[in-house]
């Protein structure tokens, strides 16, 4: 039985301001059903069965909604992505009041001393009184991620965590009991057949947790109750649409301690609504904006991205469908 697929509404095609994840333009679908509306952008180096679950989190946005909000504003961190130190320093201070910055390091081609300087800067920007997290996404080996995190400790003013210095678990594991620095697990929770193998090993201090590719909010609240550590809630990079499930997670998580990395709609080049998500005062408030059909016919793809796209739809939910 083929899987219900929920309304699309547009397939979009946006600009990045800055290549990340070595992309410089972010695609999906925006889809529409009775509780409002969904996004759905798995990245293209994902196959059907990965983006299955962008899927049902789009369709639980589109016909479910989400629940019950606890607070009405998540404080979210500012991303500098692998930038040099002018332009680090300037997106943390036009970055709408947040104290929280997240700084990416590991970039291919850049060396220790270009990430030493990006963190400098942001520790120069933000004052004392912020705090400076990295994500290496994974990119280490046990002994780089040791040396690497007491240069970047020393040179940020002290790091809040580190998010995924290296891919395996038992790394993970081995490096937090080597390190003052604080560990945050991302892909070994979002990308692991076995979510809960963190915990187990003691591996992270924080679990980085996102909507799409952990199968809605729901599903991002049961296993963060089933985790039992705190969750910083982060986007895939998605338009305001995809931002605000984030938005309804981080809001109806029973406790909040850190930012959230939700402010990123503006690395894209615009957003898919008339009022973006965008912090004030180091905040994202809690609502649901809603595209316009202006807003949908500027941020359409071509006829080509389109047709792959309800091609690539019909591949996840076949696989859902078959899943379920
Ligand atoms: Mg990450």
């Amino acid at each position: 039985m083929p899987a219900a697929l929920p309304e699309v509404r547009a397939t979009y095609a946006i600009g990045l301001r800055t290549r990340f994840r070595r992309i410089t333009t972010r695609e999906g679908v925006l889809v529409r059903g009775d509780a409002g509306w969904g996004e759905v952008s798995p990245f293209w180096d994902y196959d059907d069965a990965e983006s299955a679950s962008w899927l049902r989190a789009g369709l639980e946005a589109a016909e479910h909604g989400w629940p019950e909000p606890v607070r009405d504003r998540i404080p979210v961190n500012v991303t500098v992505p692998a930038v040099g130190p002018d332009d680090a320093h300037a997106t943390v201070t036009r970055s709408g009041g947040c104290t929280t910055a997240k700084v990416k390091v590991a970039e291919p081609g850049q060396s220790l001393a270009d990430e030493q300087a990006r963190l400098e800067a942001v520790r120069d920007a933000l004052g004392p009184h912020g705090a400076v997290r990295i994500d290496a996404n994974a990119a280490w080996d046990l002994e780089t991620a040791l040396d690497r995190l007491a240069h970047l400790d020393r040179a940020a003013g002290g790091l809040e965590y580190a998010e995924q210095p290296c891919a395996d678990v038992a790394d993970l594991a081995a490096l937090r009991r080597r390190t003052g620095v604080p560990i945050a697990a991302d892909e070994s929770v979002r990308r692991a057949d076995d979510p809960l193998a963190v915990r187990r090993a003691e591996a992270a201090d924080v679990v980085v947790l996102k909507v799409q590719p952990l199968g809605g909010v729901r599903a991002c609240l049961r296993l963060a109750a089933d985790i039992g550590l705190p969750v910083v809630v982060s986007s895939a990079l998605e338009t305001s649409v995809g931002i605000a499930a984030g938005v309804a997670l981080a809001a109806a998580l029973p406790e909040l301690p850190h930012a959230c990395g939700l402010a990123t709609v503006d690395l894209l080049t615009r957003d898919a609504v008339p009022e973006p998500l965008l912090p004030r005062d180091g905040a994202l408030p809690v609502r649901r904006p809603e595209p316009t059909d202006a807003d949908l016919t500027a941020v359409a793809a071509g006829d080509d991205v389109a047709e792959r796209w309800s091609r690539r739809l019909a591949g996840m939910g076949a696989h859902l469908a078959a899943t379920r």
